[in-house]
């Protein structure tokens, strides 16, 4: 009987801050960076979990001590016990009575077990020699829901409607996933828009990004805003009128803010605004809603559990609901969030970019597409274009969509020589005159 014997953890950054890749009106100079876990067994097929939290920076170090906190519910279980039942293990880590009070259920702390939930389904998807989505689209409507934790959900959706959704889905999953096979998922890409960059080369990049096949892409705005009516107009001149441009503000409005920014790019025909104001803040983003009709409003990104998600759905807060594979807790989580989109009928567009969140993310989308909503109607998932080369099965879009990743695991396992390399502070990216005297 197999037993879990390491749980090895690493802060890898990177110096994205240099270049302003990732810049918005919020986080100027990000470092984007990953709290890394790998799990090891004793099991002779020599397997690995891997997972991670995304942070930009500063504050790495302690989401790695929050994902190490959490060793003590993984290491000398039985593997086969933990991966047969992920429902129970995932409650394992979410009800640890001492460490709820750091959330409950938000921030640093869930994010650790998203680390830990999520590579415990890449060692779960290795395993069965299967990608994640195709792991997930497998199993049964029962086996599903038996993932979910419905407290605090049953007023907007019981388990029986779950069931009777994923239900629903079952005769079309076959087809579904060899179109998915065939075709990709649909992606937009925010490589154009990151608030940092040149006009000159916003233009560019929104050309090269038509040119490339994507029918949506996104900008940043929020910081100044006959910037962004310049940028916008630049950007729509750019695309023509038949490409969808997004909007990011990053958080940085009050509501009344937010209505009256908005209403002035409405002339060049945002598709969505996404994360208008605080995340917390539901009646806020409502209101939003509200005011700046017919332009959508999108969040998620920074939603902390499936309860606000609930909430936001309930209060009509939202048009494009954005999971984030790693910030509310893992796999599990983000199929209770799918399943409520699917009850209120939502389209789920998810945060991707940083790094590794597109290559996680791709399967949630994919899973929702072939078992839960499916379709991909209004569905797209965020590209970024970099940082891919550190991931051993890289996330790739090929003329504007996803390509269906066949690998077995959930694709978040880093090149071996990048942990050391962007190991901060001591990697050679970061410490490069230690590394002199030491040659
Ligand atoms: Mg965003």
């Amino acid at each position: 009987m197999p037993s879990f014997t390491r749980f090895e953890t690493h802060d890898v950054r990177f110096p994205t801050s240099r270049d302003l890749d990732g810049s918005d009106a919020m986080n100027p100079d990000p470092d984007y960076s990953a709290a890394y876990l790998i799990i090891g067994t004793d099991a002779a097929d020599g397997l690995e979990g891997h997972g991670f939290a995304f942070t930009i920076g500063r504050g790495n170090d302690v989401q790695v001590a929050a994902i190490q906190a959490l060793a003590e519910h993984v290491l000398g279980l039985d593997v086969d016990t933990v991966l047969a039942d992920m429902g129970a293990t995932w409650r394992l880590f979410v009800d640890d009575s001492q460490l709820r009070w750091l959330g409950p259920e938000k921030g640093v702390m869930n994010m650790a077990i998203s680390a830990v939930v999520n590579a415990l389904w890449d060692l779960k998807a290795k395993r069965a020699g299967l990608p994640l989505w195709d792991l997930l689209a497998g199993m049964s409507p029962e086996e599903l829901v038996a993932l979910v934790d419905f407290r605090y959900l049953t007023d907007a959706l019981t388990r029986e409607e779950a069931l009777a959704i994923l239900r629903q889905a079952e005769p079309g999953r076959a087809a579904r996933r060899e179109e998915l096979l065939q075709k990709g998922f649909p992606a937009y890409t925010t490589t154009p828009g990151w608030l940092g960059y040149s006009d000159e080369k916003l233009v560019r990049l929104a050309r090269e990004a038509v040119e490339q096949g994507y029918t949506q892409i996104k900008l940043k705005v929020g910081g100044n805003v006959d910037d962004d009516v310049r940028r916008m107009r630049l950007a729509r001149e750019t695309v023509g009128p038949d490409i969808r441009i997004a909007t990011d503000a990053n958080q940085r409005w009050d509501v009344s803010d937010a209505i009256a920014w908005v209403k002035a790019l409405t002339p060049f025909d945002p598709w969505w605004i996404e994360e208008p104001t605080s995340p917390d803040d539901v009646l806020g983003h409502a209101a939003i809603r509200k005011a700046v009709a017919p332009v959508k409003v999108a969040t998620g990104e920074h939603v902390q559990n499936r309860i606000v998600f609930k909430q936001l759905l309930q209060a009509g807060a939202l048009d494009v609901l954005q999971i984030d594979a790693a910030r509310v807790a893992g796999v599990n989580e983000n199929i209770a969030i799918l399943l409520l989109a699917a009850k209120f009928g939502v389209p789920v567009c998810p945060h991707a970019g940083g790094v590794g969140l597109c290559e996680l993310v791709q399967h949630l989308s994919m899973f929702d597409f072939v078992a839960v909503s499916g379709t991909t109607q209004d569905r797209v998932i965020e590209w970024v274009e970099h940082l891919h080369e550190h991931f051993l099965a890289p996330a790739r879009v090929e003329s504007g969509a996803y390509v269906t990743p066949t690998q077995p695991g959930f694709s978040a396992q880093m090149v071996p020589a990048t942990l050391t390399h962007f190991a901060f502070p001591n990697g050679a990216e970061w410490a490069p005159a230690q590394l002199e005297v030491s040659a």
